[in-house]
């Protein structure tokens, strides 16, 4: 069983994305070209954003828009402190400071009064100016955006959304990469949507933003290409990851983002049928949230049997992952940011969590295999 299957998916699309890879070989344009274009349209119409500016990973992206929107030295940037380390990392690539926020144990993110007492206590020490705010839209849920709005509105804190694991989450009406001053997302191979290598992009409806975003993703150029009036980088979509996430894009759409849901629903009703619940917290999906399910993350109630289920479902041939085993004021490189920060219930998270095998080609006969093997390590 594989935990996130990319081959049974690409033999799924292989008549398209053969075809794609070979039309971006024949064209000749290895850089930009006309499937970055197209994908930058769709990514946008399909986000519901107006602007889609596609980069080289999700890292760049959190990087691109943290300057675009004029974060740098001196700025407080907030993350919550369980989330992926490029969420932390990339504020400290822009020279300003993250301030690690601790979570709730249900959302597994952060809530307006945890934002604010942080922000509250920045201001105090006035050191630091408080910037922004970086929600993450985690294993596939977004954020509760409407909750720090007043909060962000009182502080003037930016808001960015990191929908890295978000792509494809819905609140009612509204998709991810749609919330706060702008989103970015991945499109790392494991994400939601993703490539055949590295990519990512940011979207925003703020025209001046996307003409700030295309200057520093290509060396921070002017009118002319070289003109440059601005430090950037080079941080672009290859032409052929484009092709390959236009075909991935129509997938998705059409039937991997239903199947994946079918998916998290069929483990919810197998483990409740089992009797699992007293052993295992369940992701909980509120009304009108929709989740993308980047991951079916459980938690365990007693987490010291973590290292020993994970390895008697791996005995019977079932991968898992912990996402993440470290909080961000818990990892070596942010400690000099972490100070006397105490977040307890990202550390204790950090200790519960288990994901299972997840992905729009994961067979019923499988599912039912996980939850038996779940069934079998608790009744012993
Ligand atoms: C994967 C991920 C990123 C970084 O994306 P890359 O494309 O790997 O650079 C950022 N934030 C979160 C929450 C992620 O899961």
């Amino acid at each position: 069983m594989e935990f996130r299957d990319l081959k049974m998916q690409y033999q799924v699309l292989k008549t398209d994305i053969d075809a794609a890879l070979l039309r971006v070989a024949a064209s000749g344009q290895y850089i930009g070209g006309a499937e970055l274009r197209a994908l930058e349209e769709e990514l946008a119409e399909y986000c519901g954003r107006r602007y889609c500016v596609s980069c080289a990973n999700g890292t760049d992206a959190l990087v691109l828009g943290l300057k675009a929107l004029g974060i740098g030295e001196g700025d407080a940037v907030f993350v919550p402190d369980f989330t992926f380390f490029a969420t932390a990392e990339a504020p400290c690539l822009c020279g300003a400071v993250p301030v690690f926020i601790d979570v709730e144990a249900e959302s597994f993110n952060i809530s307006a009064a945890s934002l604010e007492r942080e922000v509250r206590r920045v201001l105090r020490e006035g050191k630091l100016r408080p910037a922004c705010v970086i929600p993450v839209d985690l294993f596939g849920l977004p954020y509760d955006y409407e909750q720090i709005k007043a909060v962000a509105e009182r502080y003037e804190l930016k808001v960015i959304e990191d929908a890295a694991q978000g792509f494809g989450g819905r609140i009612g009406e509204r998709r991810a990469c749609s919330f706060g001053d702008l989103s970015t997302t991945s499109f790392f191979p494991a994400k939601p949507l993703g490539c055949y290598g590295d990519g990512g992009a940011v979207f925003t409806d703020d025209e001046r933003v996307r003409d700030l975003l295309e200057s520093l993703k290509v060396h921070g150029k002017g009118k002319e290409k070289y003109d440059n009036v601005r430090i950037g980088t080079n941080s672009r979509l290859d032409h052929i990851q484009a092709a390959v996430l236009r075909v991935k894009l129509r997938a998705f759409r059409e039937y991997e983002l239903a199947a994946v849901q079918d998916a998290a629903a069929r483990y919810d009703r197998l483990l409740r049928e089992a009797g699992l619940e007293k052993d295992l917290i369940l992701p909980r999906v509120p009304e009108p949230f929709s989740s993308s399910y980047a991951q079916y993350t459980l938690r365990l109630r007693r987490s010291e049997v973590r290292e020993a289920l994970a390895e008697a479902l791996k005995q019977r041939g079932i991968p898992t992952m912990v996402y993440y085993p470290k909080s961000m004021s818990r990892q070596t490189a942010l400690l000099s940011y972490a100070g006397d920060s105490d977040c307890r219930t990202a550390q204790s998270l950090a200790e519960e969590v288990l994901s299972l095998p997840m992905h729009p080609y994961l067979k019923e006969e499988e599912q039912a295999q996980v939850v038996a093997a779940l069934k079998d390590f608790f009744a012993d």
